[in-house]
Protein backbone atom coordinates (compact mmCIF):
# COMPACT_ATOMS: atom_id res chain seq x y z
CA UNK A 1 0.00 0.00 0.00
CA UNK A 2 2.92 2.38 0.73
CA UNK A 3 3.68 2.54 -2.92
CA UNK A 4 0.58 3.45 -3.92
CA UNK A 5 0.61 5.91 -1.97
CA UNK A 6 3.98 6.91 -3.26
CA UNK A 7 2.65 7.34 -6.62
CA UNK A 8 -0.76 9.98 -6.15
CA UNK A 9 2.03 12.77 -5.26
CA UNK A 10 2.40 13.95 -8.90
CA UNK A 11 5.45 16.45 -8.58
CA UNK A 12 6.84 18.92 -11.57
CA UNK A 13 10.32 19.70 -10.82
CA UNK A 14 11.74 22.52 -12.80
CA UNK A 15 15.72 23.19 -12.63
CA UNK A 16 18.55 25.82 -13.82
CA UNK A 17 21.81 26.27 -13.83
CA UNK A 18 22.38 26.71 -9.97
CA UNK A 19 21.93 23.26 -9.88
CA UNK A 20 24.87 22.51 -11.74
CA UNK A 21 26.51 25.43 -10.24
CA UNK A 22 27.92 22.91 -7.19
CA UNK A 23 28.97 20.71 -10.08
CA UNK A 24 31.63 23.76 -11.35
CA UNK A 25 29.34 24.42 -14.08
CA UNK A 26 29.46 28.54 -13.66
CA UNK A 27 25.63 30.07 -14.41
CA UNK A 28 25.68 32.72 -16.80
CA UNK A 29 24.48 35.61 -14.01
CA UNK A 30 26.86 34.29 -11.54
CA UNK A 31 30.70 35.82 -11.07
CA UNK A 32 32.07 33.29 -12.98
CA UNK A 33 29.57 33.08 -15.51
CA UNK A 34 31.92 35.71 -18.07
CA UNK A 35 34.34 34.31 -20.04
CA UNK A 36 37.52 36.05 -21.70
CA UNK A 37 35.02 39.20 -20.25
CA UNK A 38 32.57 38.36 -22.92
CA UNK A 39 28.88 37.77 -21.29
CA UNK A 40 27.27 34.93 -21.70
CA UNK A 41 23.91 36.38 -22.38
CA UNK A 42 25.74 37.82 -25.34
CA UNK A 43 26.86 34.99 -26.63
CA UNK A 44 24.13 32.80 -26.57
CA UNK A 45 22.77 34.30 -29.74
CA UNK A 46 22.14 33.82 -33.07
CA UNK A 47 23.39 37.56 -33.50
CA UNK A 48 26.63 36.18 -31.49
CA UNK A 49 26.84 33.49 -34.00
CA UNK A 50 26.26 35.42 -37.11
CA UNK A 51 29.07 38.10 -36.43
CA UNK A 52 31.40 35.38 -34.50
CA UNK A 53 30.79 31.94 -35.27
CA UNK A 54 34.41 30.97 -34.13
CA UNK A 55 34.27 32.79 -30.93
CA UNK A 56 31.41 31.31 -30.33
CA UNK A 57 32.05 27.63 -31.05
CA UNK A 58 35.53 28.42 -29.03
CA UNK A 59 33.19 29.10 -26.03
CA UNK A 60 30.79 25.81 -26.40
CA UNK A 61 33.76 23.70 -26.67
CA UNK A 62 35.42 24.78 -23.82
CA UNK A 63 31.73 24.90 -21.59
CA UNK A 64 31.43 20.92 -23.43
CA UNK A 65 34.95 20.22 -21.28
CA UNK A 66 33.81 22.03 -18.43
CA UNK A 67 30.59 19.71 -18.68
CA UNK A 68 32.78 16.38 -19.32
CA UNK A 69 35.05 17.18 -16.29
CA UNK A 70 32.13 17.87 -14.09
CA UNK A 71 30.41 15.27 -11.94
CA UNK A 72 26.31 15.30 -10.81
CA UNK A 73 26.16 16.81 -7.16
CA UNK A 74 24.03 15.74 -4.41
CA UNK A 75 21.34 17.54 -6.16
CA UNK A 76 21.18 15.64 -9.09
CA UNK A 77 21.48 12.76 -6.91
CA UNK A 78 17.96 13.99 -4.54
CA UNK A 79 15.95 14.71 -7.70
CA UNK A 80 17.12 11.09 -9.69
CA UNK A 81 15.98 10.14 -5.42
CA UNK A 82 12.61 11.76 -5.52
CA UNK A 83 11.70 10.81 -9.46
CA UNK A 84 12.53 7.17 -8.45
CA UNK A 85 9.07 6.84 -5.90
CA UNK A 86 6.95 8.79 -8.24
CA UNK A 87 5.37 7.68 -11.38
CA UNK A 88 4.13 10.67 -11.95
CA UNK A 89 7.06 12.84 -11.92
CA UNK A 90 8.24 15.26 -14.81
CA UNK A 91 11.78 17.17 -14.07
CA UNK A 92 12.18 20.20 -16.86
CA UNK A 93 15.46 21.14 -17.16
CA UNK A 94 17.12 24.57 -18.33
CA UNK A 95 20.26 22.52 -17.61
CA UNK A 96 21.98 21.83 -21.43
CA UNK A 97 24.72 19.94 -19.50
CA UNK A 98 23.81 16.04 -19.25
CA UNK A 99 24.34 16.20 -15.52
CA UNK A 100 20.99 15.01 -14.54
CA UNK A 101 20.92 12.45 -17.13
CA UNK A 102 23.94 10.99 -15.72
CA UNK A 103 23.25 10.98 -12.23
CA UNK A 104 20.02 8.23 -13.62
CA UNK A 105 17.59 10.29 -14.20
CA UNK A 106 15.41 8.13 -17.42
CA UNK A 107 14.80 10.43 -20.74
CA UNK A 108 11.10 9.84 -20.31
CA UNK A 109 10.72 11.88 -17.14
CA UNK A 110 13.17 14.86 -18.30
CA UNK A 111 12.08 17.56 -20.99
CA UNK A 112 15.77 19.45 -21.33
CA UNK A 113 13.72 22.47 -22.33
CA UNK A 114 17.11 24.83 -23.61
CA UNK A 115 18.25 21.48 -25.68
CA UNK A 116 21.72 19.74 -25.27
CA UNK A 117 24.95 21.33 -25.36
CA UNK A 118 26.11 18.08 -26.73
CA UNK A 119 23.70 18.03 -30.11
CA UNK A 120 25.27 19.95 -33.06
CA UNK A 121 22.83 20.53 -35.55
CA UNK A 122 22.87 22.09 -39.00
CA UNK A 123 22.13 25.92 -39.81
CA UNK A 124 21.17 25.13 -43.33
CA UNK A 125 19.19 21.70 -43.40
CA UNK A 126 17.95 19.01 -41.09
CA UNK A 127 21.00 17.70 -40.26
CA UNK A 128 21.73 16.36 -36.53
CA UNK A 129 24.77 14.77 -34.64
CA UNK A 130 23.09 13.82 -31.57
CA UNK A 131 24.01 14.62 -28.13
CA UNK A 132 25.37 12.27 -25.93
CA UNK A 133 22.60 11.27 -23.58
CA UNK A 134 19.51 13.87 -22.93
CA UNK A 135 17.07 14.45 -26.02
CA UNK A 136 19.32 12.31 -28.19
CA UNK A 137 18.57 9.17 -26.67
CA UNK A 138 15.20 9.90 -26.50
CA UNK A 139 14.87 10.88 -29.97
CA UNK A 140 17.63 8.15 -31.54
CA UNK A 141 17.85 8.08 -35.06
CA UNK A 142 14.87 10.18 -36.08
CA UNK A 143 17.09 13.16 -35.32
CA UNK A 144 19.61 12.17 -38.30
CA UNK A 145 18.02 13.18 -41.08
CA UNK A 146 19.39 14.73 -44.69
CA UNK A 147 18.61 17.47 -46.10
CA UNK A 148 14.83 16.09 -47.52
CA UNK A 149 13.80 15.12 -43.89
CA UNK A 150 13.73 11.54 -44.44
CA UNK A 151 14.82 9.30 -41.63
CA UNK A 152 18.24 7.89 -42.37
CA UNK A 153 18.88 5.80 -39.76
CA UNK A 154 19.85 2.68 -42.04
CA UNK A 155 22.34 4.58 -43.91
CA UNK A 156 25.45 5.16 -41.72
CA UNK A 157 26.08 8.59 -40.94
CA UNK A 158 29.05 10.27 -41.54
CA UNK A 159 29.85 12.29 -38.58
CA UNK A 160 31.70 15.75 -39.70
CA UNK A 161 34.67 16.24 -37.36
CA UNK A 162 32.69 18.98 -35.02
CA UNK A 163 35.05 18.56 -32.05
CA UNK A 164 38.17 19.93 -34.23
CA UNK A 165 37.11 22.25 -36.92
CA UNK A 166 36.88 25.63 -35.73
CA UNK A 167 33.33 25.85 -37.18
CA UNK A 168 32.27 23.20 -38.49
CA UNK A 169 30.32 22.41 -41.62
CA UNK A 170 27.28 20.56 -42.71
CA UNK A 171 28.34 17.04 -44.09
CA UNK A 172 24.70 17.01 -46.69
CA UNK A 173 24.87 21.05 -47.68
CA UNK A 174 28.17 22.39 -46.05
CA UNK A 175 26.36 25.18 -44.15
CA UNK A 176 27.68 25.93 -40.62
CA UNK A 177 26.81 23.60 -37.63
CA UNK A 178 25.36 25.11 -33.99
CA UNK A 179 25.17 23.30 -30.64
CA UNK A 180 21.94 22.09 -30.26
CA UNK A 181 20.73 24.39 -27.88
CA UNK A 182 18.03 27.35 -27.30
CA UNK A 183 19.85 30.63 -27.53
CA UNK A 184 18.43 33.46 -26.09
CA UNK A 185 15.32 35.35 -27.82
CA UNK A 186 14.48 31.63 -30.06
CA UNK A 187 11.70 29.96 -30.08
CA UNK A 188 11.38 26.61 -27.56
CA UNK A 189 10.75 23.34 -29.46
CA UNK A 190 7.56 22.94 -29.98
CA UNK A 191 7.81 18.92 -28.93
CA UNK A 192 9.39 19.77 -25.72
CA UNK A 193 6.66 22.38 -24.96
CA UNK A 194 3.87 19.66 -26.00
CA UNK A 195 5.77 17.30 -23.28
CA UNK A 196 5.61 19.98 -20.47
CA UNK A 197 1.72 21.54 -21.25
CA UNK A 198 0.79 17.39 -21.58
CA UNK A 199 1.93 17.01 -18.37
CA UNK A 200 0.15 19.87 -16.61
CA UNK A 201 -2.64 19.80 -18.65
CA UNK A 202 -3.36 16.10 -17.25
CA UNK A 203 -3.40 16.48 -13.66
CA UNK A 204 -2.48 19.41 -10.90
CA UNK A 205 0.91 18.62 -9.29
CA UNK A 206 0.88 18.15 -5.70
CA UNK A 207 4.19 19.33 -5.28
CA UNK A 208 6.24 21.57 -7.98
CA UNK A 209 9.61 22.93 -6.94
CA UNK A 210 11.66 25.47 -8.39
CA UNK A 211 15.51 24.92 -8.14
CA UNK A 212 18.56 26.82 -9.30
CA UNK A 213 17.29 29.54 -11.60
CA UNK A 214 16.64 32.67 -11.77
CA UNK A 215 12.80 32.34 -13.51
CA UNK A 216 13.57 35.03 -16.01
CA UNK A 217 11.83 33.55 -18.64
CA UNK A 218 8.07 34.01 -18.49
CA UNK A 219 7.20 30.38 -19.37
CA UNK A 220 8.95 28.58 -16.45
CA UNK A 221 6.63 31.09 -13.76
CA UNK A 222 3.84 30.41 -16.08
CA UNK A 223 4.20 26.21 -15.81
CA UNK A 224 5.10 26.55 -12.66
CA UNK A 225 2.05 28.34 -11.11
CA UNK A 226 -0.35 26.56 -13.62
CA UNK A 227 0.92 23.15 -12.47
CA UNK A 228 0.61 23.31 -8.58
CA UNK A 229 -2.78 22.16 -7.01
CA UNK A 230 -4.93 24.20 -5.42
CA UNK A 231 -3.89 22.71 -2.08
CA UNK A 232 -0.29 21.81 -3.53
CA UNK A 233 2.85 23.30 -2.87
CA UNK A 234 5.36 25.79 -4.73
CA UNK A 235 9.13 25.18 -3.21
CA UNK A 236 11.60 27.88 -4.27
CA UNK A 237 15.39 26.38 -3.71
CA UNK A 238 17.50 29.33 -4.70
CA UNK A 239 20.03 31.53 -2.35
CA UNK A 240 19.02 34.29 -4.03
CA UNK A 241 15.32 36.34 -4.62
CA UNK A 242 14.34 35.53 -8.03
CA UNK A 243 10.75 36.57 -9.81
CA UNK A 244 8.92 33.76 -8.71
CA UNK A 245 9.27 34.29 -4.68
CA UNK A 246 5.73 35.76 -4.48
CA UNK A 247 3.65 32.57 -6.01
CA UNK A 248 6.04 30.12 -3.78
CA UNK A 249 4.63 28.85 -0.67
CA UNK A 250 7.65 28.06 0.73
CA UNK A 251 11.01 29.58 -0.15
CA UNK A 252 14.62 27.74 0.83
CA UNK A 253 17.28 29.96 0.67
CA UNK A 254 19.96 27.53 0.19
CA UNK A 255 22.13 25.96 -2.30
CA UNK A 256 20.49 23.03 -4.05
CA UNK A 257 23.14 20.60 -2.99
CA UNK A 258 22.32 21.28 0.89
CA UNK A 259 18.28 21.68 0.75
CA UNK A 260 17.36 19.45 -1.96
CA UNK A 261 19.03 16.01 -0.43
CA UNK A 262 17.10 17.64 2.51
CA UNK A 263 14.06 18.10 1.28
CA UNK A 264 13.75 14.76 -0.61
CA UNK A 265 14.36 13.57 2.54
CA UNK A 266 11.44 15.57 4.58
CA UNK A 267 9.00 14.66 1.42
CA UNK A 268 9.62 10.71 1.59
CA UNK A 269 8.79 9.98 4.58
CA UNK A 270 5.47 12.34 5.04
CA UNK A 271 3.98 10.58 2.06
CA UNK A 272 4.35 7.06 3.28
CA UNK A 273 2.51 7.90 6.56
CA UNK A 274 -0.36 10.03 4.75
P1 LIG B 1 21.10 31.71 -14.45
O1 LIG B 1 22.55 31.61 -14.69
O2 LIG B 1 20.37 32.83 -15.03
O3 LIG B 1 20.80 31.75 -12.88
C1 LIG B 1 21.28 30.82 -11.98
C2 LIG B 1 20.40 30.85 -10.74
O4 LIG B 1 20.88 29.87 -9.86
C3 LIG B 1 20.42 32.17 -9.97
O5 LIG B 1 19.09 32.51 -9.60
C4 LIG B 1 21.26 31.86 -8.73
O6 LIG B 1 20.84 32.60 -7.59
C5 LIG B 1 20.98 30.40 -8.55
N1 LIG B 1 22.05 29.66 -7.89
C6 LIG B 1 23.38 29.85 -7.94
N2 LIG B 1 24.03 28.91 -7.24
C7 LIG B 1 23.07 28.09 -6.74
C8 LIG B 1 23.09 26.92 -5.96
N3 LIG B 1 24.25 26.38 -5.52
N4 LIG B 1 21.92 26.33 -5.63
C9 LIG B 1 20.73 26.85 -6.05
N5 LIG B 1 20.65 27.97 -6.80
C10 LIG B 1 21.81 28.57 -7.15
O7 LIG B 1 20.48 30.33 -14.92
P2 LIG B 1 19.08 29.94 -15.52
O8 LIG B 1 17.98 30.62 -14.73
O9 LIG B 1 19.08 28.48 -15.61
O10 LIG B 1 19.02 30.55 -17.00
C11 LIG B 1 20.10 30.84 -17.79
C12 LIG B 1 20.18 30.14 -19.12
O11 LIG B 1 21.50 29.65 -19.26
C13 LIG B 1 19.33 28.97 -19.32
O12 LIG B 1 18.84 29.06 -20.62
C14 LIG B 1 20.25 27.75 -19.26
O13 LIG B 1 19.90 26.84 -20.27
C15 LIG B 1 21.59 28.30 -19.58
N6 LIG B 1 22.70 27.73 -18.76
C16 LIG B 1 22.83 26.39 -18.59
C17 LIG B 1 23.87 25.89 -17.84
C18 LIG B 1 23.99 24.40 -17.66
O14 LIG B 1 23.49 23.65 -18.47
N7 LIG B 1 24.62 23.94 -16.58
C19 LIG B 1 24.79 26.74 -17.25
C20 LIG B 1 24.66 28.10 -17.47
C21 LIG B 1 23.60 28.58 -18.21
ZN1 LIG C 1 23.05 20.90 -43.56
Amino acid sequence: MTNAIFLRMRTLLITGAGVSAESGIPTFRGKDGYWRNLDPAKLATAKAFADRPKLVWEWYRQRRQWIRQAQPNPAHEAIVRLARHLNEFLLVTQNVDDLHFRAGMPHEKMVQIHGDIFETRCTGCNFVSPGSGGSAGLLGSCMLRGKSGDLNSAAPILQPDLESAEVPTCPECGEFMRPGVVWFGERLDTRQIQRVENFIAHAASDVVIVAGTTAAFGYIIDWAVRARAEKGQLLEVNPDATPLCPFATRLIREPAGVALPRLVDELLPTLRLR
